[in-house]
């Protein structure tokens, strides 16, 4: 019996749950990286990763939100955000220190992963390992709730979007880019990244675009992936809360909300494509610190930071909340 297809649409949302960025900003940032890469970087990472298809990076752009779930990659989790104890909207920033914890976090993460993709006495099964997560944070860190602990990257602020009872966290990873494409599809996300490239080329992004790799230093992960996490983060006081919690707290944000976030939305998957492509060439044609870790437990060394009593609060109810991203079958 055919079901009619407004029937069988409505129940997708419930058959494939909904991954961070979500899969449409992983796989589009992917296919944005694609065209960007030297042929060089492109045959390595269909080398590595044993794909010759023109969905060679794509295809593996939201593994890493898999094998978080898994017992083998469970360490991983906590590697997808940086939780900044800032005060938004009133103040934003990142502190490498203060905000990075023992158990790591996503600019430790890329920092590690970035060195260990091209070494050759590291296994391929781990240097593909390493090439899959730096594809996947790359992407992550770009979204402004992963950078950012007020609520647990705003999981715990609930609101409505379209009618559906949701929270701030998802509604950026999932629900606002899937509303303006229209689907999550591969090939949706082929389509939204062409529209973003040739933006990035010679339309709105043509000009801010050449800054979008300042501060990038191969040498450094660190710090180039706390420029990429700072940029971000500013989002959170200029776009996600820009009036508050407050503001937001139990509200439909379909409309206004949606309208002002949209182009930070895009501009950020578009940034992240390009800031990944700049950074998968430097890795395979420039020098990387060769070595680091395989399960990032012992991450990279960081001073100690004295916290306020709210902040070691804030980190207590995040690894009480079990790493992950919130709502019922959000993997993110
Ligand atoms: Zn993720
Ligand atoms: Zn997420």
């Amino acid at each position: 019996m055919a079901l009619p297809k407004a029937t069988l649409l409505s129940l997708l949302p419930l058959i494939a749950p909904t991954i961070a960025w979500g899969t449409l900003g992983h796989d589009t940032v992917a296919f944005i990286a694609q065209s960007f890469i030297s042929n060089k970087t492109a045959s390595f990472a269909k080398t590595l990763l044993n794909d010759s298809s023109d969905t060679y990076l794509a295809n593996v752009a939201t593994w890493a939100d898999s094998y978080r779930y898994t017992t083998e990659g469970a360490f991983s989790a906590p590697l997808h955000y940086i939780d900044a104890l800032d005060d938004p909207p009133a103040s934003c920033d990142v502190d490498f220190e203060r905000d990075c914890p023992e158990e790591g976090c996503i600019v430790s993460a890329i920092a590690n992963y970035t060195n260990r993709i091209t070494p050759s006495n590291i296994s391929i099964a781990e240097r593909q390992k390493a090439l899959k997560w730096v594809i996947h944070f790359l992407g992550d860190i770009h979204q402004p709730l992963h950078v950012e602990n007020l609520e647990i990257g705003g999981n715990g602020i609930n609101v409505t979007f379209d009618g559906v009872t949701t929270n701030l966290h998802h509604i950026w990873d999932s629900n606002m880019p899937e509303k303006l494409i229209g689907g999550y599809s591969l090939s949706d996300a082929r389509t939204w990244s062409e529209e973003l490239v040739a933006e990035i080329q010679s339309g709105k992004y043509a000009n801010a675009s050449s800054a979008w790799l300042n501060g990038i230093d191969i040498k450094d992960p660190v710090a180039s992936a706390m420029v990429w996490a700072q940029d971000a983060n500013s989002y959170v006081c200029t776009a996600v809360i820009p009036l508050g919690q407050e503001a937001v707290e139990g509200k439909e944000l379909e409309g206004e909300y949606y309208d002002a976030a949209i182009p930070v939305i895009q501009q950020q998957i578009a940034k992240a494509g390009v800031r990944l492509a700049a950074w998968l060439n430097l890795i395979v044609e420039g020098k990387t610190n060769s070595g680091g870790y395989e399960t990032s437990d012992q991450t990279v060394k960081r001073g100690e930071a004295k916290l306020k009593d709210w902040m070691v609060e804030a980190r207590r109810v995040r690894r009480a909340f079990g790493y992950n991203c919130g709502a019922e079958g959000h993997k993110h």
